[in-house]
């Protein structure tokens, strides 16, 4: 069976090793402040910024989940508003959660093909304390491609950037120096299980977080980042997520060549489904069009029968989400889904919808 589930998505098949080892190694009962764990931190931080391109000054963390990151931003990095650009259900929650804790935030919905006027945004960027885009809304299939968050970030005036990048972290090679936050979780483009989320910050944040001082969470911003200058947390990590995100990196070929395979993949399967199958892409604009995960239209019906029919064929579908969960097909195009799973795919519907 192949899934295209985009999150929780396939993990590589290496992974089953690499919980054998875990357990051989005695990583499953080793203390979080040992010398064995914080070298694994400290390495697998070292590692991740080599293979995700990552600039040495900015500081890596490890949270709960992407969900966790949206309160750590409230609490830690938010004392006045947040400004929140949005086309999709995940935007949308992260405004919710963040409006939840700090009630003067504000929002901005924009189309699935369209683009927001950077110009024109309703932010005071001297009253702001963060501006928040979602790089890649796994719920509608869109991106946000680099030239519009470099033109974004030059007009942010004292507030700070923060990316959700959830489905395309460690898929794509983004260009961390032009925003001040990024965070993501490892179900979805690093191949693993759930339950580790993974913040990267820039000298400018860790500064600002230093300034807002949060010392009422048990995950702030300034214990955590004072934790990490051991290679520590404040509480018990999750060592096993750590372990498998040190072995998958270790495995990883460099963020450039990742990113040009997966781009390569997406325009292959953009322009297969603009053609030869009843479904059409729930994006038409190409530069909205996510390359990580790929949407697909059609009538409920159809839907249903495509996605019961994939299954018989050992093809896992991705359900639309939200609003759009009848009428769409979502497809994770994420590094652990192998090339082999998109040509079954495309056999699939050659074989069952042809011409
Ligand atoms: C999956 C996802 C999340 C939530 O991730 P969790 O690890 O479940 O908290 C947040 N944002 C985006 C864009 C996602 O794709």
């Amino acid at each position: 069976m192949y899934t295209f589930n985009p999150g929780p998505s396939a993990v590589y098949p290496a992974v089953r090793q690499y919980l054998t080892d875990a357990f051989d190694e005695g990583w499953l009962s080793a203390p979080h402040r040992s010398e064995k764990v914080t070298a694994l931190v400290r390495q697998t931080v070292t590692d991740l910024k080599t293979k995700l391109n990552v600039p040495q000054d900015y500081t890596v963390l490890f949270t709960g989940s992407a969900t966790e990151c949206w309160e750590i931003l409230a609490q830690s990095l938010t004392p006045r508003r947040s400004f929140h650009i949005y086309n999709g259900d995940f935007g949308e929650k992260w405004y919710k959660y963040a409006k939840a804790i700090r009630p003067a935030s504000t929002g901005l919905s924009f189309g699935l093909d369209e683009l927001p006027d950077i110009a024109s945004l309703p932010f005071a960027p001297d009253d702001t304390d963060l501006v928040c885009i979602t790089q890649n809304e796994t719920s509608t299939a869109t991106q946000l491609r680099e030239g519009f968050i470099l033109n974004l970030y030059n007009r942010l005036g004292g507030a700070l950037l923060a990316v959700d990048a959830t489905s395309s972290l460690a898929g794509l090679n983004l260009k961390y120096i032009k925003a001040d936050i990024w965070y993501g979780s490892v179900q979805k483009c690093f191949g693993l299980p759930a339950g580790l989320g993974v913040m990267i910050l820039s000298p400018r944040a860790v500064a600002q977080a230093k300034l807002v001082n949060d010392r009422s969470h048990y995950n702030g911003l300034p214990a955590m980042l004072s934790q990490m200058l051991n290679h520590q947390t404040n509480y018990t990590p999750n060592v096993l997520g750590i372990y498998l995100l040190s072995r998958v990196l270790a495995d990883r070929e460099p963020i450039k060549t990742v990113h040009q395979h997966l781009a390569d993949r997406a325009e292959k399967l953009y322009a297969f489904f603009e053609q030869a199958t009843p479904l059409t892409p729930l994006i038409n604009n190409y530069e909205t069009r996510s390359t990580t995960v790929i949407g697909l239209r059609g009538d409920a019906g159809l839907i249903d029968e495509i996605k019961a029919k994939a299954r018989e064929a050992g093809l896992q579908l991705g359900s639309g989400y939200g609003p759009l969960k009848n009428t769409t097909i979502r497809i994770a195009n994420f590094p652990a889904v192998p090339d082999a799973a998109m040509e079954a795919l495309v056999q699939f519907f050659a074989k069952e919808y042809p011409g």
